[in-house]
């Protein structure tokens, strides 16, 4: 990818914060840089959002809320439609902006610009499929009808590691439902939204319907949002302490939440898995988004009969995986998002490793210019290790054992996270025993990636509260009427 079509895309991104229809610098004037996890280099600097540009964010949601609350679902539906064509016009500077604030590798940010502009056409579609119900109360003496109505106006925060596809899986249903929002971005890669932002306003979305404020401070700017009166939902995607966070926020004005949260996957292979499609399913759950996805395989847990030959061939694997700049050609391994990020991963390699566990491939940074860490295999991991409780959000895969499906499901379950699982058995007996015993909210059962625009995506225990995607994905933004009248014929 040459320089200047980077520094085209870059420049494509609007310049500001969106406020009722218009691009505008924050109140105060300050701007705050974005970088490239690869190389450390500023690429852009955005507007710095503080109380007064969230103040009027909500302001301006508030006021196109009844407006957009009335427009006619198809219309809705087809400024959505719109957008996910201009979205795939332009799949090429999406996926590249991507990649330049996040670093993931150009292949997967194309593939995030499928998976996450499948929610504007998902949405789209369902925009005129919200039904009621009418019926006669039991006693016959009443009409009984069941409406559904826009929840109003929304607050969005999104985390960095899926730029594109956290935002359209808010910004596509709240809009949908006859919703107005604010969308809140990561500080570390608020460009892909701005960028969708502006494309939205292209493809016809009404002045002050959707509001982004980009900020440094994100706590400061969103106290005083959740705390206004006028706002009726919160979304978060993020990790669980921060979520916990703005759950007790939210509990002063009973906001309506969804609430999108850390993981802890179990990876569960069989000693009658096919270990071809084990093998395969690892790369995907583990080294998708070089590790840093709330579905990633944390915790690969493996029956001691197969355990060796599947490190054996993971460890194959992931030795000729090709570490680079998200740009270049092949690259499997792109830099993490940040030296935070790397820290984490050597800590819980070290605390594995002095706790017993052996390191098959990689287990270090990788010493070049940005935030690399090398794609790395641990095996023989004991209980009680870090790497066990903690989301790795790295390029590292840890393989512990177990002797039969008793054992494999209680160490599964064996965390306060509930977001997916992943299982490699031939036993469809199993697999429907499996699909019972695990404490999630998702399942990939012989496959390892599970995520889809028409499916609901969300966690049980401390992974989440509600549902994103799907049919259920509308009615996160929807409230239930329930309206009576007297029996016509009494
Ligand atoms: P994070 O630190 O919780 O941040 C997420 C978002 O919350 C960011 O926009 C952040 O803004 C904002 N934020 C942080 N503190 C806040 C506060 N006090 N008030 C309001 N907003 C605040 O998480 P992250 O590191 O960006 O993302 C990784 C986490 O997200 C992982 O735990 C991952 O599992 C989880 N995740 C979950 C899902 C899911 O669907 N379940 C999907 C993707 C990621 P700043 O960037 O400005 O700090």
């Amino acid at each position: 990818m040459s320089q200047a079509s980077e520094q085209a895309v870059l420049d494509a991104v609007p310049d500001g914060l969106l406020v009722g229809g218009g691009w505008r610098p924050a109140a105060s004037g300050r701007t705050f840089d974005v970088h490239d996890p690869a190389t450390g280099a500023v690429i852009r600097t955005v507007a710095d959002g503080g109380v007064e540009d969230g103040a009027a964010a909500l302001d301006a949601a508030v006021e196109a809320g009844p407006a957009w609350a009335r427009t006619a679902p198809r219309v809705r539906g087809e400024v959505l439609r719109r957008a996910f064509d201009l979205l795939q016009q332009r799949r090429d500077d999406v996926a590249l902006l991507m990649t330049l604030e996040m670093g993931k590798p150009l292949a997967e940010s194309q593939a995030e610009v499928t998976y996450g502009g499948e929610f504007l056409r998902w949405f789209s579609e369902e925009a005129v499929r919200v039904a009621g119900r009418y019926g006669t109360n039991p006693e016959g003496t009443g009409r009984m009808t069941v409406s559904q109505h826009p929840v109003g106006p929304c607050y969005l925060i999104t985390p960095w590691n899926f730029p594109l596809a956290m935002a359209t899986r808010k910004i596509a249903p709240a809009l949908t439902a006859g919703c107005t929002a604010v969308v809140k971005p990561a500080e570390l890669t608020p460009l892909t939204t701005l960028y969708v932002a502006e494309l939205l306003r292209e493809a016809g979305l009404p002045d002050g319907v959707l509001n982004v404020v980009t900020t440094s401070t994100a706590g400061d700017v969103s106290g005083p949002v959740i705390a206004d009166p006028r706002l009726r939902k919160l979304s978060f995607t993020g990790s669980t302490p921060v979520g916990k966070q703005l759950l007790k926020q939210a509990a002063d004005g009973v906001l309506r939440t969804s609430m999108e949260l850390g993981g802890n996957a179990p990876f569960l292979v069989f000693e009658d898995a096919d270990l071809d499609a084990a093998v395969a399913g690892a790369m995907l759950a583990k080294f998708r988004n070089v590790g840093q996805a709330c579905t990633a395989a944390n915790r690969f847990l493996v029956h001691e009969r197969v355990a060796e030959e599947f490190a054996a061939r993971v460890t194959a694997e992931v030795r000729g995986f090709p570490v680079g700049r998200g740009t270049e050609e092949g690259v499997r391994i792109g830099p993490l998002i940040d030296d935070r990020a790397v820290r984490k991963a050597e800590d819980l390699v070290g605390d594995a490793v002095g706790r017993g566990a052996e390191v098959l491939t990689g287990g270090a940074r990788v010493e070049r210019e940005g935030t690399f860490y090398a794609g790395t295999v641990v095996t023989g991991v004991r209980p009680g290790s870090e790497i066990l409780r903690q989301e790795i959000f790295g390029p590292v895969l840890s393989i512990s054992t177990f002797g039969d499906e008793d054992e494999a499901v209680a160490l599964a379950n064996d965390t306060e996270y509930g977001l997916v699982s992943y299982a490699f058995t031939r036993d469809a007996d199993r697999g429907q025993r499996l699909v019972d015993r695990l404490e999630t909210g998702m399942m990939g059962l012989n496959v390892g990636v599970i995520s889809n625009a028409g499916a609901p995506f969300g966690g049980v225990k401390q992974s989440g509260i509600g549902r994103e995607g799907g049919l259920e994905g509308i009615h996160e933004y929807l409230s239930t009427k329930y309206t009576l009248t007297p029996d016509p014929y009494r």
